[in-house]
């Protein structure tokens, strides 16, 4: 187990065998968890468990802003930011739209391009519009509170098995066991079995999990299980059967592609304003969205970028490479600028300025985001990490 899974307080193993505690512990432990998986189908104390992961996480967790708050609508919004997204990154976004949206009831009434705008930067946008949808029914069908158990949370947009059990095991204490791609590993490991496909292999899964809970659970954390685990930090390597030897699927193997961007500024008395582009409202990501306008990449050919960054997406590396209109090449110099700024202008309708200051509350993508920030057109954000 490492510092930063997310397992913590749902699981344990086996005692070494044959010792009096361990006699102790297992006898003590013999209520049998839900679906019947129970002590046997474990073959180890769930109390040991839950006694030695317990210890470990009050020993090693972190300091996190949406741990320990005892507000469900900031678990909410801590957990679908954490889907995907990395902690370092999540921790000023999530103070920043807490500040701005204290409660479910301002967020639903906000703008949905407020919303967007709190959200650049994170990425996998929908999450963004489909929490704003979730705060508009909470606040029209339950007045504002969200409901307390895992079953009623599952009825709200964009909240799916894992984040309604989880939202409603830390806010509500609710004994629902927690079971994202990080626990089923922890849970294949520990059990020593092989990974298996199938809603009977997760269903088998969900019952060890369950199985592994106390009456009532606290449980507070957003951090990933690493795909290596640590075995030697880990508090449960004595019990586990597999101590990371562990055969496990293959992942998806990451794309590439190579993108290119224009990066048109222009002065307007003292203002500087800088072009974008608002991404079609039914495009597959980040519809409606706004980003440097895109060029064809056979537009580009003699020119030097005035950046070159990469931007992953999902399981696509994008190699992307910002041209500026005073950047031509001697090649190309004298119908450089004009010849891209054409091409941009033919091909593109939703085309706006926008002044260098207002950037930050634009709904941007992270990729703009990021490019923006690198070339000093826009501030990079401050953060501050507490462990
Ligand atoms: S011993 Fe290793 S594989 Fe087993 S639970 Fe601990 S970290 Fe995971």
């Amino acid at each position: 187990m490492s510092k930063s899974t997310n397992v913590k307080q749902k699981q344990a193993v086996t005692p070494k065998r044959g010792s009096r505690a361990d006699v102790k512990e297992v006898a003590e432990a013999a209520t049998p968890g839900v679906g019947g998986f129970g002590e046997q189908g474990l073959g180890f104390s769930a109390l040991t468990f839950r006694r030695r992961l317990g210890a470990w996480y009050r020993e090693n967790a972190r300091t996190l802003p949406w741990r320990e708050v005892g507000d469900p609508y900031a678990t909410w919004l801590s957990e679908i930011m954490l889907q995907q997204t990395r902690v370092a990154t999540v921790i000023d976004r999530y103070t920043e739209f807490l500040s701005r949206f204290p409660t479910i009831h301002e967020l639903a009434v906000a703008g949905e391009e407020d919303v967007l705008a709190l959200w650049s930067g994170l990425g996998y946008y929908r999450r963004a519009r489909m929490l704003h949808r979730g705060a508009q029914f909470v606040d029209r069908e339950f007045g504002g509170k969200l409901p307390r158990t895992a079953a009623k949370l599952r009825t709200l947009p964009g909240v799916g098995e894992y984040t309604a059990a989880a939202i409603a095991s830390i806010a509500f204490g609710e004994s629902v066991a927690v079971l994202d791609g990080n626990v089923e590993r922890v849970l294949l490991r520990v059990l020593g079995q092989a990974e298996q496909k199938g809603a009977k292999a997760r269903a088998q899964l969900v019952d060890a999990a369950q199985a592994l809970m106390p009456a009532a659970s606290r449980r507070s954390s957003g951090e990933n299980a690493p795909r290596a685990p640590l075995c030697l930090q880990c508090p449960v390597v004595e019990l586990c059967r597999t101590r990371g030897e562990h055969a496990t699927g293959v992942r998806a193997k990451m794309q590439s592609r190579t993108v290119a961007h224009l990066l048109a500024v222009r002065k307007r008395g003292v203002a500087t304003e800088v072009l974008l582009e608002r991404r079609a409202a039914d495009a597959s990501l980040m519809a409606g969205m706004l980003e440097l306008p895109a060029l064809p990449m056979g537009s580009t050919q003699g020119r030097e970028p005035v950046l070159r960054l990469r931007h992953a997406i999902t399981t696509t590396n994008y190699y992307v490479q910002v041209f500026s209109e005073g950047a031509a090449s001697s090649q190309t110099e004298g119908d450089g600028v004009s010849a891209l700024m054409e091409k941009v202008l033919a091909e593109k309708g939703d085309l706006r300025w926008v002044t260098t200051t207002k950037l930050a509350q634009q709904p941007l993508t992270g990729l703009a985001r990021k490019t923006l920030q690198r070339l000093n057109l826009m501030a990079l954000p401050q953060v501050t990490i507490t462990f």
